[in-house]
């Protein structure tokens, strides 16, 4: 089995009203040869496996790089896609679920999962079963946002004897359609505790996970009586903003806040690069394997199972073109080159 290695898109999202309206001026652009580069200013060159610019629609985006990964997870294959930026750079919007909106890459994958299984039970003669669960890891703290009995509660995370990473009471719901799984997201998202932060201060310090898990059962033609399980599973995550990985000098309980959300974000940096590393030494002739830090964070040990191995990986890092936030963007641009 070959291993795959991380894959990079960038987004770049159009500039918002209120940005058009105070001037500000467009610091970052899709190179138009369509090779995947981003330019950063005058003479910055990034490259990537997929460059999206402002007027690319959702559609596209889920279907170059998210369509693939739906398919081969219902042969089996565990996938994650994340998306990483700035807060207001479009993560969010680009992982879509919610009522408003255009429907993004959650949307995409509810209608395509079902859509999928359908055709392939027509084909194969299979039993699926659809399960999603939903958390929110917030200051290292991991909460459940489908059971609002126990949404105050933190959840456990555990290793199984297999190795395999679990979670302690999280609820799984089994989903038969798009819209009822998109009801679960609502639901979920319904649940995230904004307390006295407003939506945007809490989202840019919180990690979402959506999880969805497809169990089929094969009755081959020759043998009816004999099934076969195959079990995967699909994570779509929507990570704290980037720029706490880069905010230093805050004091107190401000610091162990940012301490804590860098570690989720640094943890996931140094686990994509080592897999990368690995990918690349793999591809060469080199031998050696480096560790991969997946312990170092729960972020990372949540992910663990569906990062590296064989499963497929795809990161959109979202970019505001806005010359207001040149630095972030720069920042994001260098750690998702690097991820490749
Ligand atoms: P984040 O989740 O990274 O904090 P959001 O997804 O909330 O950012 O996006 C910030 C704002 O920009 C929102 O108002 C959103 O609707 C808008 N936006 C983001 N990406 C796009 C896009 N590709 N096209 C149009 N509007 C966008
Ligand atoms: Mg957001």
């Amino acid at each position: 089995m070959t291993e795959v290695c991380v894959r990079v898109a960038v987004r770049i999202r159009p500039l918002l009203r209120k940005e058009l309206l105070h001037q500000h001026q467009v610091c970052v652009r899709v190179v138009p040869s369509g090779s995947g580069q981003v330019r950063l200013g005058s003479d910055r060159l990034f490259s990537f496996d997929h460059a999206f610019g402002p007027t690319t629609s959702q559609d596209e985006v889920y279907e170059s790089c998210v369509q693939p990964l739906v398919e081969s997870l219902l042969d089996g294959y565990n996938a994650t896609v994340f998306c990483y930026g700035q807060t207001g750079s479009g993560k969010t919007y680009t992982l879509g679920g919610g009522s408003k909106d255009e429907g993004g890459i959650i949307d995409c994958v509810a209608q395509d999962v079902f859509l999928l299984l359908a055709k392939r039970k027509n084909d194969d003669n299979i039993e699926a079963t659809v399960r999603v669960s939903y958390m929110e890891l917030y200051r290292e703290e991991l909460r459940d946002l489908l059971d609002m009995n126990t949404n105050h509660k933190e959840l456990v995370i555990r290793d199984d004897e297999k190795g395999n990473t679990v979670v302690i009471g999280a609820r799984e719901m089994v989903v038969t359609s798009a819209e009822e799984l998109l009801g679960a997201v609502e639901m979920g998202n319904a649940l995230r505790h904004t307390g006295a932060t407003g939506m945007n201060e809490h989202s840019s310090r919180s990690n979402v996970i959506l999880t969805l898990q497809v169990h089929i059962r094969s009755h081959s033609n020759k043998n009816p009586s004999l099934k076969t399980v195959r079990s995967s599973k699909l994570c779509l995550v929507d990570l704290a903003g980037s720029e706490r990985a880069s905010k230093t000098g805050n004091t107190g309980a401000q610091f162990k806040e940012s301490a804590l959300i860098n570690t989720g974000l640094l943890a996931l940096g140094n686990v994509i690069r080592a897999l990368s590393d690995r990918g690349r030494s793999r591809r060469g002739n080199g031998c050696s394997s480096p560790h991969v830090p997946y312990r170092d964070a729960k972020i990372t040990r949540l992910l663990r199972d569906s990062l590296g191995g064989n499963a497929h990986t795809v990161m959109v890092a979202c970019v505001s073109p806005s010359h207001h936030f040149i630095a972030e963007t720069l920042n994001v641009l260098q750690f998702a080159s690097k991820a490749r």
